[in-house]
């Protein structure tokens, strides 16, 4: 035979335990919505309360010492005020939840019948502890034993209205939560409403109590997966500006793939222009409100079926259908965005943004591909220098993963030596001796010989051009010191550096290091470098080159004629050669003969030596001559050479040329 009695007994117990442990949890968890966590905390506290207190009143009755018979009507007591107090916890729990705030005072919705919540509250509180004394709602008799008095049935209706009125306020409201927050809010108002009603009729039976504990285990539940959804659209979400954030956009792509056809969508990845401007004018606080006004003002603007996420900074992608394209992209061209400055001035300025774009081409591709594209669409448009929008194609999709190939095969070769440096002699034509030679890189790559034209202007997109001029500088010293070993007179090796070098500030120090390092005398390198307008001030080159003279290294410009180069180069940078470009010999106009004589005369006059460059013909060599440029380097004399031919033709360094004078 079960003890009913026993196990209400433990039941209450039990429950009265786990919800002082559930209002610990919540206690100290971390929560984003502090108010609503400890409208909780104290809700759960109070149920826990009930529960113990109505707990004593079943298993004191029949002691009669003077504590248990105290404890009796303590709790009693108590049990009667709680279910009065409750109101207040619910109201205030309620309101929090649909309204954000609980505040009597304030603007506070449905204010009439909050009121009358705590009014019935308190008065039932009261009329309560009237009772207490008058036993008009319960007896407690001399063997401790409970019994319902004449006015029981009002302290029943007090609670039971105020709770109808919070269940009036929660139905009208209830759009105002999600669905699964309702429905606990719901069984936190009803199971104990159910509860009381029962309880009234059945007599004998903890049926509120059981009310209470179920909607308490609900709640507990409901809350832990609540702050989880929570914790995951935080994930989500940019702070900024609301907006998905990376993983949020990766999660829509997921979601919307089962809704959508996704090769109806183009991917539009941008970057605002001049936002660090913005940021510089009027200050990083309003940067930010200028950029949370943009994003709404943007996201405004798009279909219920669209998407627009913030990936980082001022980086935002879009998800739109490809009819709407064009619309999305005027908008990119300029939105006026209005925001408020630090001073709460409003003002409007006009945000335009480059983009990439990326229409879908099939259903199932990542997501991660999808933002790919259109990121690197942007990043191939700011490489170009255009604020042209760029497509990701198919042919540029191949250019760019032959591009990443080059660059592997780049690193690689720079890891496993695969650079080798040539030598190109120069020769004076007047006596046909060497008198000294260029270092031209070579890459030996799978048994070929691969010229400079073809990796060069590639490693001239990033830094690894500066890895190679250092390595280049190193192998050309390892040379001339083996060279310098076999006991030849070495001439000076001019080595080429790109002007991309010029944004360190340390490289003439680090040239220097690499001479000294290998033991050879300064005077042996030379370094050749072209003139620079584009990336770099004149003032840059010149203080380069000034430090390379400071210690003691002499200076060619590279290509002269070609190009840029221009008077203020000669006039600002004391270069010690110029070198005269291939392309300038080559024309044989009259016109540009004169020139050539002109610039050969103005090098001389201010000190310059010369070298021409790229000479294949006798009649040039004469031409030269005749000019009073002696010093040519060119296929006429020799092609660039290999180490060991180099070698030999510093042993014989007497060219045998019918130029001879
Ligand atoms: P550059 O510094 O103007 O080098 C001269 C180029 O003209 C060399 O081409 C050379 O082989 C070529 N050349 C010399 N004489 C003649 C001739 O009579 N006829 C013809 N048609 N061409 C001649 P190369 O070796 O292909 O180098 C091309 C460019 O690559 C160089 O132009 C230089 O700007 C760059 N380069 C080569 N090695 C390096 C390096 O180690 N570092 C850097 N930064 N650039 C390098
Ligand atoms: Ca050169
Ligand atoms: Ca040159």
């Amino acid at each position: 035979m079960v003890d009913f009695f026993a196990v209400q007994v433990a039941f209450l117990l039990f429950e009265s335990i786990f919800c002082f442990i559930s209002a610990i949890v919540s206690a100290v968890k971390n929560s984003r919505d502090k108010k609503a966590k400890h409208a909780v905390v104290f809700l759960n506290v109070l149920a826990g309360l009930m529960l113990l207190f109505d707990y004593l009143t079943y298993v004191l009755p029949g002691r009669v010492t003077p504590f248990s018979k105290f404890v009796m009507n303590l709790s009693t007591l108590s049990v009667f005020l709680i279910c009065d107090l409750f109101l207040v916890a619910i109201i205030i729990y309620v309101s929090i939840v649909l309204f954000g705030h609980f505040d009597l005072r304030r603007e506070q919705r449905c204010r009439f019948r909050f009121l009358t919540c705590c009014m019935l509250s308190v008065v039932g509180m009261v009329m309560v502890v009237i009772s207490h004394f008058s036993e008009l709602y319960y007896i407690i008799d001399e063997d401790n034993f409970y019994y319902r008095g004449d006015l029981f049935p009002l302290s029943v209706l007090i609670p039971v209205t105020g709770m109808a009125i919070i269940l009036s306020i929660l139905m009208q409201y209830r759009h105002k939560t999600t669905r699964s927050r309702f429905l606990a809010l719901l069984s936190y108002i009803v199971f104990p409403l159910v509860g009381f009603l029962f309880q009234y009729f059945f007599y004998g039976f903890a049926y509120m109590d059981i009310g209470v504990a179920v909607s308490v285990h609900i709640m507990f539940i409901e809350n832990i997966i609540y702050q989880n959804r929570q914790i995951q659209i935080a994930e989500r979400t940019d702070i900024r500006t609301g907006l998905a954030n990376e993983h949020g956009c990766m999660e829509w792509i997921r979601t919307r793939r089962n809704d959508v056809d996704l090769k109806d969508y183009a991917a539009v990845y941008f970057d605002l222009t001049k936002y660090t401007l913005i940021n510089r004018k009027y200050g990083v606080e309003s940067g930010n409100r200028i950029l949370s006004a943009y994003a709404s003002a943007f996201a405004a603007e798009l279909e219920p079926d669209e998407f627009m996420g913030r990936q980082t900074g001022d980086q935002f992608i879009i998800i739109v259908r490809k009819e709407n394209l064009p619309k999305s992209l005027e908008l990119l061209k300029g939105l006026p965005v209005k925001f408020t400055d630090d001073t709460g001035k409003e003002l409007t300025e006009n945000i335009s943004a480059q983009a990439g774009v990326y229409e879908i081409a099939s259903s199932d591709i990542k997501g991660e591909e999808i933002v790919t594209y259109a990121r690197t669409a942007l990043d191939h448009s700011k490489s170009l220098g255009s604020r042209e929008v760029v497509y990701m194609t198919k042919e540029l999709m191949d250019k760019l993963e032959e591009r990443k190939r080059f660059d592997l095969d780049i690193r690689y070769a720079l890891e496993h030596e695969e650079f080798v440096p040539f030598y190109q002699p120069k020769v004076n034509s007047k006596t046909n001796m060497l008198c000294g030679a260029e270092a031209l890189a070579r890459w030996i790559h799978k048994d070929q010989i691969i010229d400079p034209g073809d990796f060069v202007p590639f490693m001239e997109r990033n830094e690894s051009i500066c890895e190679l001029d250092m390595y280049m500088l190193k192998k050309i010293c390892s040379d001339i010191a083996q060279w310098k070993k076999e006991g030849i007179d070495i001439l000076p090796i001019s080595v080429n550096f790109s002007r991309r070098n010029l944004a360190d500030p340390d490289l003439a120090r680090k040239i220097d290091k690499i001479v000294k390092d290998s033991g050879i005398s300064k005077e042996l390198i030379e370094i050749e470098i072209t003139e620079t307008v584009d990336e770099f001030p004149l003032s840059t080159l010149k203080e380069f080159v000034d430090s390379l003279h400071d210690l003691g290294y002499s200076a060619s410009i590279d290509d002269f004629g070609c190009g840029n180069s221009s008077m203020s180069v000669l006039r600002e940078i004391n270069f010690d050669t110029m070198k005269i470009d291939k392309g300038f010999i080559d024309r044989d106009h009259s016109k540009d003969l004169t020139i050539l004589n002109h610039i050969i005369k103005l090098a001389t006059d201010i000190g310059l030596k010369i070298v021409a460059e790229g000479v294949e013909q006798p009649a040039q060599v004469s031409t030269l001559k005749n000019f009073g440029a002696n010093v040519i380097q060119g296929y006429y004399y020799d092609r660039p050479l290999p180490k060991e031919k180099m070698f030999e033709r510093l042993k014989n360094p007497k060219y045998d040329k019918g130029e001879e004078e």
